[in-house]
């Protein structure tokens, strides 16, 4: 459609009125009454317009007014919705947190606590022994020659071996006891109370259930020649006021004692 200015309804008008006036035969009704038509589509289209504007505020009125409570209903679900969030959130972060702590402090390979939780753990029970606790002693072990399983049946089954060791020592621990895996193929056992041949009977048990590890099934092959798997340990007491490295100290002097001793036995260092 092409651009047409707005006409002057009131020049237009007065045009019309003065022709009316005049009553001339040679005027152009025809023209004027075209130039009316359009005056009249003109008024026609801004009052549709109008109403439209009109329309719309009424809309928006009735939205306005409607919104009130809606408005608020729809605010407190929002927050709702953020509160659930941040809930979840919450619960997601204290959930990580706890997966982070529980890796960090725990071997992977068979699930024992690690060095750093029984150091963590030996800190502790030191300060309580400065209040007066029970004492402790320390149990270390070691698989013995565990390098030739490795070397003859593959590193992969040295871990299976591993994790058996592991399920084996804990199976003769009391519920105070702690055992970690201390390093590679040794693990450090935390025994509550001084008595150091309680903690020999532990060792005698936990070794026997180790010669007891069904090695066929653990190393997966029948060959006529297992080695049988053994454990060497060295037992040792806290002293009164000793640095926890010193108990660990004696008690892996007392590992080598066994060792030398021929292994697959335990030994104590008192002193
Ligand atoms: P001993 O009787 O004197 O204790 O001899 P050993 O062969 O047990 O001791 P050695 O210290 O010579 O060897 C320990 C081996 O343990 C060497 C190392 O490769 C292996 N080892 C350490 N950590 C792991 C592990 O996570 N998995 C496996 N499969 N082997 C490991
Ligand atoms: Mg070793
Ligand atoms: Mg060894």
């Amino acid at each position: 459609m092409p651009f047409l200015p707005p006409l002057d309804e009131d020049i237009v008008v007065d045009e019309v009125q003065s022709l009316l006036d005049e009553n001339s035969p040679d005027t152009d009704w025809k023209a004027i009454t075209q130039r009316l038509l359009a005056v009249h589509e003109q008024q026609k289209r801004r009052l549709d317009k109008l109403l439209r504007i009109s329309d719309g505020f009424g809309d928006l009125t009735h939205v306005e007014n409607l919104s009130l409570t809606e408005q608020y209903k729809k605010q407190l679900r929002r927050l709702q919705k953020i509160a659930r969030i941040s809930d979840l959130y919450q619960r997601t972060m204290v959930e990580l947190n706890e997966s982070l702590k529980q890796a960090a402090l725990h071997d992977p390979l068979t699930g024992l606590p690690n060095r750093r939780y029984m150091i963590e753990r030996l800190r502790e029970q030191v300060a309580r022994e400065q209040r007066g606790a029970n004492g402790f002693t320390l149990l270390m072990l070691d698989i013995d020659h565990f390098k030739g399983i490795n070397d003859q049946y593959g590193h992969e089954s040295g871990d299976h071996v591993l994790m058996a060791v592991a399920t084996a020592i804990q199976q003769c621990l009391r519920e105070y006891d702690v055992c970690a895996r201390w390093g590679g193929e040794e693990f450090l056992v935390f025994l509550p109370g001084k008595a150091v041949v309680d903690a020999q009977v532990v060792a005698s048990r936990v070794l026997d259930q180790v010669r007891r590890i069904d090695v066929g099934r653990v190393l997966g092959g029948a060959e006529q020649s297992l080695p049988a798997i053994t454990l060497s340990a060295g037992v040792a007491e806290y002293l009164p006021k000793e640095h926890y490295e010193e108990t660990i100290k004696r008690a892996d002097q007392a590992l080598y004692d066994a060792k030398g001793q021929g292994r697959d036995r335990s030994a104590s260092r008192a002193h």
